[in-house]
């Protein structure tokens, strides 16, 4: 065998020690507190991505998203076919915030639904799409959504994607992603597209 081989199978070989014994410490079996944040594209379509690979477990997911509805969602079409149950914010938030109390208004009924799946332990999955804005802009209050999610059923998984994840909720996060965004199309004038973007 070449020296360079050689090298490259010891190489191999001590990660693969490496991998193997963190495999054989990780004992905790129990749901996880995921956050995807950042500012870079790819957090909701992880948080579906993660749904999608449930569902396809055949485990129930629920998926809530903190932005105004009505509009054809991809995710939302296909999922529903699945069994997947939605709670979109009827009226109020978008990016453009104009009216804060129909905002919080409409920000308060989600959670509401929210708060029942999170007690729901036949729920194995829970995304909370775009929920960091609602506590940025102190629309639903942080103690209570840090408490109903800590105090959720021990195999069930959460997931929240936004920007600029509040503190309170990244302390009680198992895993927390950043997307950073190096580039966006949107930058150079390129059109949101079906099926991409939304
Ligand atoms: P996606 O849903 O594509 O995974 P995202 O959830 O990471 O995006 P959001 O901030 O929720 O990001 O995105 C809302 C919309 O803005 C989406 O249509 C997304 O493609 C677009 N977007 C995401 N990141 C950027 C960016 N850096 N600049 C401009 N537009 C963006
Ligand atoms: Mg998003």
């Amino acid at each position: 065998m070449s020296k360079d081989k050689q090298k490259h199978q010891q190489r191999q070989q001590k990660i693969k020690e490496n991998v193997d014994a963190k495999v054989e410490q990780a004992q905790i079996e129990r749901g996880l507190l995921l956050v995807i944040t950042g500012n870079g594209k790819g957090k909701s379509t992880g948080g579906f991505g993660n749904v999608t690979r449930a569902v396809g477990h055949g485990f129930k997911a629920v998926v809530a998203q903190f932005i105004k509805g009505g509009w054809d969602c991809g995710e939302r079409e296909l999922l529903s076919q699945h069994g997947v149950e939605f709670a979109t914010m009827a009226t109020g938030f978008t990016w453009e915030t104009q009216n804060r109390d129909l905002d919080r208004q409409a920000a308060e009924e989600v959670w509401q639904r929210c708060k029942q799946w999170l007690t729901d332990p036949s729920i194995y999955l829970v995304l909370l799409d775009e929920l960091t804005y609602m506590l940025s802009y102190d629309y639903l209050d942080v103690d209570e959504v840090v408490e109903a999610i800590a105090q959720r059923p021990r195999e069930q998984t959460v997931v929240v994607t936004g920007r600029a994840c509040h503190r309170k909720l990244l302390e009680i996060a198992d895993t927390i992603s950043e997307v950073k965004s190096q580039r966006h199309a949107f930058e150079n004038g390129i059109k949101a597209r079906k099926g991409i973007d939304w």
